[in-house]
């Protein structure tokens, strides 16, 4: 019996030819022909005026560190239900990671919970659509503006989905991507900084060029380029552009692809789970997901570990996530002794399915029909 992985990167068929000609073409670092491909497609796909891209999406969340001029003592507000890097690119400024408990139904960071949360050392306010489910920005965007904090949406899940008919990573002031390959759109590592405002996307240009003015060189706008900000080197080659022009011109079959097994796991599987105590993800009517990972939820730790061996019994990997960030070794370390009751609870109880394009239909009915068969 063939094993079906919980992710198999996709490739379109067309990455080698668009990387060949990035070769031929004989610019190979950041910044050529495939950077400006795949920037243009992203920024219509999200709704902005300019996308950057980066070398992750951890890189671009490091740089809003920087555009936020973060100082030792300064305060940023998250989930604790994420990626360590939402949390790593803030406190490698020396600001303190604040985790806020998220919500059942969804997962995402409360709304409700923000405000008491935000001192007078609050310098952002970090969102992450997880599964790319739309947080509640109308919210809180309201909640920012009360006390002039800017919203930073992590959008690593989120490419292509959308809040009440708006592109996610378009409504904060700044937003961030990953291509990294467990996502929608890949080219094995890369990401990507949405800034719209043109004053923060010309300093963003500047932090990703070595703290240089570079880019303005490049287009005749200054006779010389030279150290004008800090900075770091946040540019990918042009080859990972090219790769990742291929993904994006397929955009739209990759997403088709995705949500076709994300809808045959919700309606195969939803008497199964109602039957036997799973949650399954049920997003709000005003938003649009991208299918980038389906999740079940089950009534406690032991199923939960129970549902992932009797998949492995036939094979299937199926896995978990997130270890909360309030209760690691680091995190404990800025949060103190929080509980996160909500974090906590579904961080033991989550279990995802496999999702991927080029998955056989085969296998998503191997995946269905042993889990119905799990009691
Ligand atoms: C994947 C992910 C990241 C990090 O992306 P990289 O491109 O691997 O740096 C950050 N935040 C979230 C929520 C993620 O899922």
């Amino acid at each position: 019996m063939t094993a079906i992985p919980f992710n198999r990167p996709y490739t379109t068929g067309r990455e080698a030819a668009l990387m060949a000609d990035a070769v031929a073409r004989g610019h190979l670092s950041g910044d050529g022909f495939y950077t400006r491909e795949a920037s243009r497609m992203l920024a219509e796909i999200c709704g902005v005026p300019f996308a950057l891209l980066t070398t992750s999406c951890t890189h671009a969340l490091e740089m809003t560190a920087l555009l936020l001029d973060l100082q030792p003592g300064d305060e940023v507000i998250m989930p604790s239900f994420t990626f360590v890097s939402t949390a790593n690119a803030f406190a490698l400024r020396g600001a303190r990671p604040v985790f806020v408990d998220i919500k059942h139904g969804t997962h995402n960071i409360d709304e409700s919970l923000i405000e008491q949360a935000i001192t007078d050392r609050t310098k952002a306010i970090v969102v992450v659509h997880y599964a790319g489910v739309a947080c509640e920005m109308d919210e809180i965007l309201a909640i920012a503006d009360r006390h002039g904090v800017p919203v930073i949406e992590d959008n690593a899940h989120g490419l292509g989905a959308t809040y009440r008919g708006r592109a996610l990573g378009s409504i904060g002031a700044m937003a961030t991507l990953s291509f990294h390959e467990t996502k929608n759109i890949q080219c094995g590592e890369g990401g990507a900084l949405l800034v719209s405002d043109p004053q923060l996307h010309e300093r963003a240009e500047v932090i990703r060029e070595k703290g240089t003015n570079r880019s303005r060189f490049f287009r005749g706008q200054v006779d010389k380029y030279t150290w004008v900000d800090i900075g770091s080197s946040y540019l990918p080659s042009d080859l990972l552009a090219a790769f990742l022009t291929a993904q994006l011109e397929a955009f739209d079959d990759i997403q088709q692809q995705r949500m076709s097994v994300w809808e045959t796991y919700a309606t195969s599987l939803a008497s199964w789970a109602s039957d036997s105590g799973f949650g399954l993800p049920s997003p709000p009517q005003h938003t649009q997901h991208p299918a980038h990972l389906f999740w079940a939820l089950a009534p406690d730790l032991e199923q939960r570990q129970r549902f992932i061996a009797h998949m492995a019994g036939a094979h299937i990997k199926t896995v978990f996530h997130y270890v909360p960030l309030h209760d690691s070794p680091i995190g404990r370390r800025f949060a103190g002794d929080i509980s996160l009751p909500v974090t906590e609870s579904v961080s033991q109880r989550l279990v995802r399915l496999p999702v991927y394009a080029g998955i056989h239909s085969d296998d998503v009915g191997k995946v269905v029909e042993r889990a119905l068969s799990f009691r």
